[in-house]
C-alpha cells in the first residue's frame, strides 16, 4: 500500500495532492514505539565537526550586503549554531527548526531580534558533507551567495577538514508512510527506509516555460552531495527578477551570478546539468530537513514543494517521532559576547 503510494508519486505530473497539511495514512504506531525505546536509532554514525576554522568572502542573494563567513569547530552535541557577529551584542541562533520564521523564497532563522537569512545552501553543505557540530559566524544578515550554489561550501569544508567526535550522531527514520501537502499539485510524500537509507527526490513541473519538467532523486551520502547535488545553483525567471528588485531584493544579481531563465532558457549562462533545476531543490531539501538537527533515515520524494513545506514536514517528522529538538546548547545560553 505505501509502495504504492510512493511510486504513484515518483510518476512526474501523476500524483495530485489532496488539501489538508498532512494525512499520515499508513501509520505503524509500534514502529515510533520501537524507535523511541531505541532512542531515536542511535549509534549509526559518530559525531563530527571541523578540524580548524575556515572562513569565506562575498556577498549576500537577497541583501547583497558583502559578507565574511566563518565555520568554527564545535563541542559534541552543539549541533549548528549561526552567530551574528556584527551586532553589539553578538547572537547566537541554533539553525533548528523552532527558530526559523516564515519568509517567501528562503529559510529564515531567528532569535531575540537577531536573524540569519538564505541560510539553506550552507546547511545543505553542512548536512551532506556530516558536519553536525559548527559554529558559523557571520558579520551580516546573510551568507555569501557564492554562485547560488553549496559548492563554495563544500570548498570550505574541504579546507577546514573533517574530524570525528566520539558521541553517537542520532538519526531519525521516518516512522509511517507521511504525507504533506499544500494545494493539488503541491505536496511531500515520505517512506520508512527499508534499511538506513536517506533518499531525497524533486518532481518539479511548472508547466509551460522555459524549464522543462523533470526530476531528481538522489541517496544522499557525502560523496553523492559532492558529486551530484553541490553545484546545483538556485535559479529565477526573468519575469520574476524585476518584481524581486523592485522589492530591493537581489539588486547586485546578475544573468552571471543569478541563474536567470528567458523565454529561451538561462540567460548568458549554461547549465551545469540537464536537471539542474530539480537537482537544487534536492539540495534545498537537504539543507531545510537539516533543521531537524538529525540524521534522517527514508525515501522522500517532493513535488513542487518550497521552503514552506519542507519545513512543515520536518515539524510533522519531528511530533510523531517526539524528537527532542533543542540542542544541548539551552537558547538562554546563546546570546553571549564575541
Ligand atoms: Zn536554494
Amino acid at each position: 500500500m505505501a509502495e504504492k503510494a510512493f511510486r504513484r508519486a515518483l510518476v512526474a505530473g501523476g500524483r495530485k495532492f489532496g488539501s489538508g497539511f498532512i494525512v499520515t495514512l499508513d501509520c505503524c504506531q509500534h514502529r515510533v514505539d520501537k524507535i523511541q525505546e531505541e532512542g531515536m536509532g542511535m549509534g549509526a554514525r559518530l559525531q563530527q565537526t571541523l578540524e580548524r576554522t575556515a572562513s569565506l568572502q562575498g556577498c549576500g542573494l537577497f541583501g547583497g550586503v558583502d559578507v565574511t563567513l566563518e565555520m568554527c569547530p564545535a563541542s559534541e552535541g552543539h549541533g549548528i549554531v549561526f552567530e551574528r557577529t556584527d551586532l553589539v551584542d553578538p547572537i547566537r541562533i541554533p539553525a533548528l527548526i523552532d527558530y526559523v520564521v516564515p519568509r517567501p523564497r528562503c529559510t529564515l532563522i531567528s532569535h531575540r531580534g537577531a536573524s540569519v537569512a538564505v541560510i539553506e545552501h550552507v546547511m545543505a553543505a553542512l548536512a551532506g558533507m556530516q558536519v553536525d557540530n559548527c559554529l558559523v559566524r557571520i558579520n551580516a544578515p546573510e551568507p555569501p551567495a557564492c554562485d547560488g550554489s553549496s559548492a563554495g561550501f563544500v570548498e570550505l569544508i574541504d579546507r577546514a577538514g573533517i574530524v570525528s567526535q566520539s558521541a553517537p550522531r542520532q538519526v531519525v527514520a521516518v516512522p509511517s508512510l507521511m504525507e504533506v501537502s499544500e494545494s493539488d499539485h503541491v505536496g511531500m510524500v515520505a517512506l520508512p527506509p527499508r534499511g538506513d537509507e536517506y533518499e531525497v527526490g524533486y518532481l518539479l513541473n511548472y508547466g509551460p516555460g522555459p524549464i522543462p519538467p523533470q526530476a531528481f532523486q538522489a541517496s544522499v551520502t557525502p560523496q553523492s552531495f559532492r558529486d551530484e547535488l553541490s553545484f546545483a545553483r538556485t535559479f529565477v525567471l526573468e519575469q520574476e527578477v524585476k518584481a524581486l528588485q523592485a522589492q530591493g531584493i537581489g539588486l547586485k544579481a546578475t544573468p552571471q551570478n543569478v541563474m536567470v531563465f528567458g523565454p529561451q532558457g538561462p540567460i548568458e549562462n549554461a547549465l551545469r546539468a540537464p536537471e539542474e533545476c530539480a537537482r537544487h531543490k534536492v539540495l534545498d531539501c537537504v539543507g531545510d530537513f537539516a533543521l531537524l538537527g538529525a540524521d534522517i533515515s527514508g525515501r522522500i520524494t517532493a513535488q513542487r514543494s518550497g521552503h514552506r513545506l519542507n519545513h512543515e514536514f520536518i515539524r510533522q517528522l519531528r511530533r510523531l517521532t517526539n524528537f527532542p529538538a533543542l540542542p544541548s546548547t539551552k537558547p538562554d545560553e546563546l546570546r553571549r559576547a564575541g
